[in-house]
């Protein structure tokens, strides 16, 4: 259903991102990868990607805690394979630390990260969407863009944020065929999450095991982790010519903990 579409997808090598552009992949499109990775890590993702799904696959190793690095990334992945149809803005970090031992560099760069790159890369690939009267732009959120947590108060801002980002983008994009979401997911067992749960076994003393079972338990309506596949699932309906009247809104993939 995606052929002959171009997908860049931020944060890319790991995670999350990793399985968004393996399922856009396989969907038909043909990806720009993006992310750290060392040369040797990025070689083998764009191997699989391409042997696995005969899509065309390139990394793009931009830091998206620079504004301009971020607008140069929309425009080398332009000139790589000719257009982007399908951004989604899914590179982000984390910091946790009570407010009053927050530290300044964090805050900035989480900001930075994963609420500026996306206005960033937006704007940027904005001409030659309108231009085309099509375009899907899906923004990674979180819970967390509906409900707070202790310790994460720049992830918890910058999660409002880019819902805010969202809303307003869809509504700029609405007429010229530009539809913009988010999705929202619950604990998916990432190395983003994975350090989190390291931080609680060795708080509580505990194995990673037992931390990761109180995680699910305390926060996951489900009981268990989230696989990045079914949020890869999300983002790929949102893309979908059938989710064309879709727009500004933030879709829930997390095992219910928006009910509780
Ligand atoms: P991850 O750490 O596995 O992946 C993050 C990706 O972002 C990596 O590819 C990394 O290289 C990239 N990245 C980080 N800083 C970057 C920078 N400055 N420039 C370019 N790329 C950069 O984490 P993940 O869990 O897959 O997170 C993906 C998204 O999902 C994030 O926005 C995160 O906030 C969100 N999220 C994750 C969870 C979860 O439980 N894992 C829950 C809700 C939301």
């Amino acid at each position: 259903p995606l052929k002959g579409k171009v997908a860049l997808v931020t944060g890319s090598t790991s995670g999350i991102g990793l399985a968004i552009a393996r399922t856009l992949a396989s969907n038909g499109a043909d990806v720009a990868v993006n992310g750290f990775a060392s040369p040797g890590e990025a070689a083998g993702i764009v191997a699989s990607i391409e042997n696995d799904h005969g899509q065309r696959a390139r990394h793009f190793p931009h830091d998206l805690s620079d504004i301009a690095q971020a607008a140069a990334l929309v425009a080398d992945a332009t000139s790589t394979f000719g257009r982007v149809d399908i951004l989604v803005n899914n590179a982000g970090i984390q910091h946790v630390a009570a407010i009053d031992e927050f530290p300044d560099e964090q805050w900035h760069k989480i900001i930075a990260v994963n609420l500026t790159a996306a206005f960033a890369t937006t704007r940027a690939a904005w001409p030659q969407m309108r231009d085309r009267e099509w375009g899907r732009i899906v923004n990674t959120a979180s819970t967390l863009a509906f409900e707070a947590e202790t310790r994460k108060s720049a992830y918890v801002a910058s999660k409002h944020g880019i819902l805010g980002l969202t809303r307003e983008v869809a509504l700029e994009g609405a007429a010229i065929g530009i539809t913009c979401n988010a999705i929202c997911p619950g604990w998916v067992l990432t190395p983003l999450a994975k350090k989190q749960v390291e931080a609680k076994a060795k708080a509580l003393n505990i194995t990673f095991e037992e931390a990761a079972q109180k995680v699910v338990e305390a926060d996951m309506p489900t009981r268990r982790f989230i696989d990045p596949s079914e949020i890869a699932a999300g983002v790929l309906f949102l893309c979908s010519e059938a989710a064309k009247s879709i727009t500004g809104i933030a879709l829930p993939i997390d095992g219910g903990i928006m009910v509780t």
